[in-house]
């Protein structure tokens, strides 16, 4: 039966790449690096009931356990390449490795990506998927590296996905004028858009970058602690989606992009000179780059409120997170 599973993701994830020598079906996958690149590497794990809620359709589960991966390659600026997929079901349900596998190679095909290879066990739902990408040497971006100074930017919207998991959550599915609204924000929870083409564009721009899967200000706080500085940041520069703050009030919209997370956008840092340059360019890859905030001498992220003073633990929307 695991044989039958196997089978049924390889004919469903071919992608043709000269670089897979070997994929699926031998002991081990067999990949040629292309000659003048480092390979960058990465694994996340997404468990039932921890990471998803219980009854997401699994075309959702395939699509975001790829993306929450293809995001962390993202905020180093490489380009995906190859796959690994873990699968751990309590039993050999067919119907949700096909719905998996849908969701999974909707996004790998976008991106190129190649499933090459994996593990099949029986157990609580589990799915473990570890990428493999291309950067130039040296041109990886990371967390290091911020300085004093630099420009804090993050790209599209933040908060939408801890909105998203909220309105699971909390409303009842009735129909109203604001439907559409909760659309948008679940789709964010369950369909992240990994930002690739503006982290390769960061490439040799940004001095530090995270993508933001924990929070804004956890995910910023990591770039502080790695790069020795400190950051302040703006509550109302933060860029909030129209559906957010349609459903929820400002105090409220400002605690999901703050500290929710999930949104997979990246978080980055910028020499002021070249600001408007690489706003003008990840506006143009779709997504657009909002300044929020700058590097300081220091440690850890501080954040300025509507009032104009700093948000001290117990300000509405910094509660839960301190
Ligand atoms: P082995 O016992 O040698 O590890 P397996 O029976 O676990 O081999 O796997 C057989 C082949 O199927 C291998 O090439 C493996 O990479 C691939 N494979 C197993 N499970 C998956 C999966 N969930 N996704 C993709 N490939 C898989
Ligand atoms: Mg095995």
């Amino acid at each position: 039966m695991e044989f039958d599973l196997i089978e049924l993701i390889r004919q469903r994830t071919v992608q043709a790449r000269d670089d897979v020598r070997l994929g699926i079906g031998d002991d081990a996958a067999v990949l040629a690096v292309p000659a003048g690149q480092e390979l960058a590497v990465a694994i996340d794990t997404l468990v039932e009931g921890v990471h998803f809620p219980r009854g997401t359709d699994p075309a959702d589960i395939g699509w975001k356990a790829l993306a929450v991966n293809l995001s962390d390659l993202a905020a180093m600026g490489a380009t995906p390449a190859w796959a690994l997929l873990g699968l751990t079901l309590p039993q050999a349900d067919r119907a949700f490795v096909e719905g998996f596998v849908d969701g999974f190679s909707r996004l790998a095909a976008v991106h190129r990506l190649a499933l090459v290879g994996g593990d099949t066990t029986r157990g609580p739902l589990t799915v473990s998927v570890a990428v493999h990408g291309f950067v130039p040497p040296g041109k990886a971006l990371t967390r290091a590296g911020a300085r004093v100074g630099d420009a804090v930017l993050v790209t599209g919207t933040l908060g939408d996905a801890a909105a998203g998991l909220n309105v699971l959550q909390q409303w009842r599915r009735e129909e109203d004028d604001r439907g559409q609204l909760r659309d948008y924000l679940v789709e964010r929870l369950n369909r992240p858009t990994p930002r690739l083409a503006a982290g390769v564009a960061l490439r040799g721009q940004a001095h530090a970058c995270v993508d933001v899967s924990d929070g804004l200000l956890a995910d910023l706080g990591h770039i502080c602690a790695a790069s020795g500085v400190g950051a302040e940041i703006d509550a109302a520069l933060l860029p909030r989606s129209s559906a957010l703050l349609g459903l929820y009030d400002d105090a409220t919209a400002l605690h999901f992009a703050l500290g929710g997370g999930d949104d997979y956008e990246l978080c980055f840092c910028v020499p002021p000179d070249r600001l408007s340059q690489v706003q003008a360019d990840l506006s143009r890859l779709g997504c657009g780059a909002t300044r929020i905030g700058r590097i300081v001498a220091g440690t850890g992220v501080r954040v300025r409120g509507h009032d104009g003073g700093w948000m001290e633990p117990g300000t509405p929307g910094w509660e839960h997170f301190a």
